[in-house]
């Protein structure tokens, strides 16, 4: 076994390594932008007119694309909260149970008082060795943070972070504004594209940069409008990435729609109920992160008294519960009891509850 000096040693290098395809990206982002606002508008231009209106549509989109990317890249990923983790009598109990139905046993106990409704395939509880926790539903241990992170989405080196509940949102906006980016370019860039094969531009570098900036501004629209397809289409069948490859598993069995509460509802989970958040990377999403409202608590035989409130009848139930300690945000409950409501009115309700002035705050106040 290595010395422990060493391996901090490998862990540190291994850590700035992970930080070069964030460098790459910013890299071509600023170089980018040197070819588009100097060398395009600025160089090849003529008119004042339309050179005013490129560069302003330019840096409202370059803002909110580096915003989002930023966002998703320094969002610290959600730990599932303490009522998860293992109290020190039950670490010690289940260290001495050598019989894996006997442990199981234990881990059903301190289950039954937790919001938790998927298992794994072979119906046990989800249980993390390395995190000493009981997952929370849609809850994955990520082998590169070497953490459970909630509503895990995916790892992506390209942000060097956990894609997942606390910046799923964030992750969504740096697709659509870096997509967006990457089309205004290719749009704009398209007739002096042309120019450049019929000798229309004058004999300076400026022509190599514009020669460039399409072919990169191009090809970077088709992989990202493919990825940001793909995320949509997730994003309305409320699954994450992961539950997309594998569906959950819940007590009645595998139920690739178990999250699923109908489109509009399935939005409004990941970018919350104003839409003047919707498009900004503030967070807005609904809920802990610990507890999703499923459509199909009301067929776990186990939990009677659902802490979604779906069935008018277990409401009282679930307000007198132990469980949530924290309870279940009103946001997230009304997912499964109301009708979709944009209004301001609604809004202005539910402000504090969110955090949606400082989301930076609640966020990690929580993890
Ligand atoms: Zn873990
Ligand atoms: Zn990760």
């Amino acid at each position: 076994m290595a010395p422990s000096g060493s391996r901090s040693i490998k862990r540190g290098c291994q850590r700035v390594l992970y930080w070069i395809p964030v460098l790459f990206i910013a890299l071509i982002v600023a170089w980018s932008y040197y070819a588009y606002v100097l060398q395009l508008c600025i160089e090849s231009i003529k008119d004042t007119g339309q050179k005013v209106v490129y560069l302003l549509v330019y840096h409202a989109v370059f803002i909110m694309f580096v915003w989002a990317y930023w966002q998703t890249i320094f969002t610290k990923p959600m730990n599932p909260l303490k009522e998860f983790h293992l109290s020190y009598s039950d670490k010690e109990l289940l260290e001495r149970e050598d019989r894996g139905e006997s442990q199981q046993e234990i881990l059903r106990r301190i289950a039954k008082d937790l919001p938790i409704y998927t298992r794994t395939n072979s119906g046990a509880i989800r249980f993390c060795d390395r995190c000493q926790l009981l997952k929370p539903d849609r809850c994955h241990h990520c082998s590169v943070c070497d953490k459970c992170i909630l509503k895990m989405d995916h790892h992506c080196p390209w942000v060097n972070n956990c894609v997942g509940f606390s910046n799923y949102k964030f992750f969504m906006l740096f697709l659509a504004y870096s997509l967006l980016y990457c089309l205004f370019i290719t749009a704009t860039d398209l007739q002096y594209f042309i120019k450049f094969w019929t000798n229309g531009l004058p004999d300076t570098q400026a022509k190599f940069h514009i020669l460039f900036l399409f072919f990169s501004a191009s090809m970077f629209s088709v992989s990202l409008a493919s990825l940001f397809t793909y995320h949509c289409w997730l994003v309305c069948k409320n699954r994450s990435t992961l539950e997309a490859v594998r569906a959950p598993v819940f007590r009645h069995g595998t139920d690739k729609n178990g999250f699923s509460l109908g489109f509009s509802k399935n939005f409004r989970q990941v970018f919350g109920d104003e839409v003047k958040y919707w498009p900004i990377p503030v967070f807005s999403s609904l809920g802990d992160g610990c507890s999703f409202p499923t459509c199909l608590v009301n067929l776990d035989p186990e939990q009677p008294s659902s802490p979604t409130g779906s069935n008018p009848a277990n409401k009282g139930a679930a307000e007198g519960r132990q469980f949530p300690s924290k309870p279940l945000r009103e946001s997230q409950s009304r997912l499964l009891t109301s009708t979709p409501s944009w209004t301001e009115s609604d809004s202005a309700t539910d402000k504090d509850k969110k955090g949606a002035s400082n989301p930076g705050m609640t966020i990690e106040n929580e993890a």
